[in-house]
């Protein structure tokens, strides 16, 4: 009970509603920026994940093709070894040296190269086509060194074909260990550019086979000013080579897109195989995804806050308005004094403490003497004027805080004085009657000391068993009696009960007895 009281108080606050307004939106702007990021690290990890699946099955399908092309090569060696190949037939040579892995579709050619460089055998043509193959790089590399295996060369155009090829190539052996040529075979460029090709990797992918050396052998999308360009000075290639296998996001110096680089080295061979995915394709869709939730909660985060800033400001003018209305309910219009109503409660509250604390409490009740003449004489408006000027005057002979001027009749006014005893209050009385005698309303042409009051005083402290109507009335008696002692002047009650109130301690009204007969 006490709980939902204490929320209903809560949300009636303004400053609930505007903290309202002011965290919601920050809460929910936290929300979804985590929600965001969340999605964006999904985003990547698929991207890193297909990638990498990409790049396996790209680097098996590689190795596996050169391996069996390889192995063909090392049967054309081992085979030049069969004893009596020489003094058989060119067909049977043919049969024995090549077996079918030539005629595979990425097949180019596979041939025979003696010491000199001429084709000895010619898997594609009998008898062998010529040529002279003795400035190729990787017969010379063979020619120098005995001991590198199998050989991939740099992609070059066939002199026989004209297609671009990846060379191959096993040296040869003669009996006494000396360079007896090469045995070479080379592999289309379109294996690769058709296995990269099947693969969808969005606008700005990128599939990349490189030789150690740094010079590209083939790129998705293939471009012909790719091939055989040298890269090895990149910062992305030297990463490649240094690590083997690994991934980073790096700028691409072909075409300075940023990208997502999956790489690994082919087999044992020496090849090195990317896959790389743009960034600004691994983050579109999120991106799209971003703008449009981003979107949605700014416009929700500005709704709540107008809304929730404007209904605090609703309740903030509601709570002015009633403190406005409170304020003029305890207000009398005419003079701007406190009204009746606010008197009886300020009274009563002043009469409570001191009972409880037992200092004095004092009460004026001022009358305007004859104050219907005014009226008769000068008009209603004039008499309203002069009720103003009154209020000023008693306002002005008060000095404490806690002392209240009220006005609690037509021309009838209280002036409660908490904390003051009789001759304190009846210095208050004799200011009283100071000031009204300088009060004049010059467009009425009345002038300063035709206004008078009559005032009557009681004081005590609040006893037990009393009633603050008990002072009330003590006063009203004594102002009673200040009108028949001849007004102008202050009457003091005596302590409560019926008695005389003869004492007259108000200074003006002594100066003024002489006068009363002839008013
Ligand atoms: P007394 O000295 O015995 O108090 O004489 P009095 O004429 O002041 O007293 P009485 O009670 O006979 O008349 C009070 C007059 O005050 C009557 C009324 O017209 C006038 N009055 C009361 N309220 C207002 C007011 O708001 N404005 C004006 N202009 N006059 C008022
Ligand atoms: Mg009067
Ligand atoms: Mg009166």
């Amino acid at each position: 009970m006490a709980l939902s009281s204490r929320l209903t108080r809560r949300l009636r606050s303004a400053r609930t509603w505007i903290a309202l307004g002011v965290l919601a939106p920050i809460g929910m702007l936290l929300t979804s920026g985590l929600m965001l990021l969340d999605l964006r690290r999904d985003a990547w990890d698929k991207a890193e994940q297909t990638s990498k699946n990409l790049l396996q099955v790209i680097e098996r399908d590689i190795a596996r093709n050169v391996e069996i092309f390889d192995l063909s090569l090392q049967a054309v060696v081992d085979n030049l070894r069969t004893p009596g190949l020489d003094a058989v037939t060119p067909e049977m040579r043919q049969l024995v040296l090549f077996d079918r892995a030539g005629t595979a579709r990425d097949v180019g050619v596979t041939l025979v190269i003696d010491e000199r460089g001429e084709i000895a055998a010619d898997s594609g043509a009998l008898p062998a086509r010529k040529g002279n193959y003795a400035d190729r790089e990787y017969f010379q590399v063979h020619q120098r060194r005995a001991d590198l295996g199998l050989y991939v060369g740099r992609p070059l155009v066939s002199r026989l074909t004209g297609e671009r090829m990846l060379p191959f190539s096993r040296r040869i052996d003669k009996p006494d260990g000396s360079f007896g040529g090469v045995a070479l075979g080379t592999l289309k460029l379109t294996y690769f550019s058709r296995l990269f090709d099947q693969l969808g990797l969005g606008p700005e992918g990128a599939i990349n086979l490189y030789l150690r050396d740094g010079t590209r052998i083939m790129r998705h999308l293939y471009e012909e000013a790719d091939i055989g360009v040298n890269i090895a000075g990149a910062p992305t290639f030297r990463r490649f080579v240094g690590e083997r296998s690994g991934s980073f996001v790096g700028t691409s110096v072909r075409d300075g897109v940023e990208r997502h680089y999956a790489f690994t080295q082919v087999g044992d061979l020496p090849l090195v195989l990317n896959v790389a995915l743009a960034t600004a394709d691994i983050e579109a869709g999120w991106r799209s995804k971003a703008a449009v939730i981003g979107g949605v909660v700014l416009v929700l985060c500005g709704l709540t806050a107008v809304l929730s800033l404007s209904f605090g400001r609703e309740l903030r003018r509601r709570d002015a308005m009633q403190a406005e209305l409170a304020r003029l309910s305890c207000t009398d219009s005419l003079t701007g004094l406190a009204n009746r109503r606010r008197f009886d409660d300020v009274f009563e509250t002043a009469w409570a403490s001191a009972r409880r604390t037992g200092k004095p409490l004092s009460l004026l009740i001022v009358d305007a003497d004859h104050f219907k003449r005014f009226n008769d004489r000068y008009g209603h408006a004039v008499g309203d004027e002069v009720l103003r000027g009154l209020a000023r005057c008693l306002s002005a002979s008060v000095h404490r805080p806690d002392d209240l001027v009220a006005r609690v009749g037509g021309e009838e006014f209280a002036v409660l004085l908490p904390d003051t005893d009789a001759h304190g209050a009846a210095r208050i009385a004799s200011k009283v009657h100071a000031v009204i005698e300088t009060l004049a309303v010059a467009s009425a042409g009345i002038g300063a000391g035709s206004v008078t009051v009559s005032v009557g005083l009681a004081s005590g402290a609040g006893r037990s068993g009393e009633e603050p109507e008990a002072l009330y009335r003590a006063a009203d008696a004594a102002l009673y009696a200040a009108k028949e002692g001849g007004r102008d002047q202050t009457r003091c009650a005596p302590p409560y009960g019926p008695g005389s109130y003869a004492g007259i301690w108000v200074t003006r009204s002594v100066r003024r007895r002489g006068d009363q007969g002839s008013r």
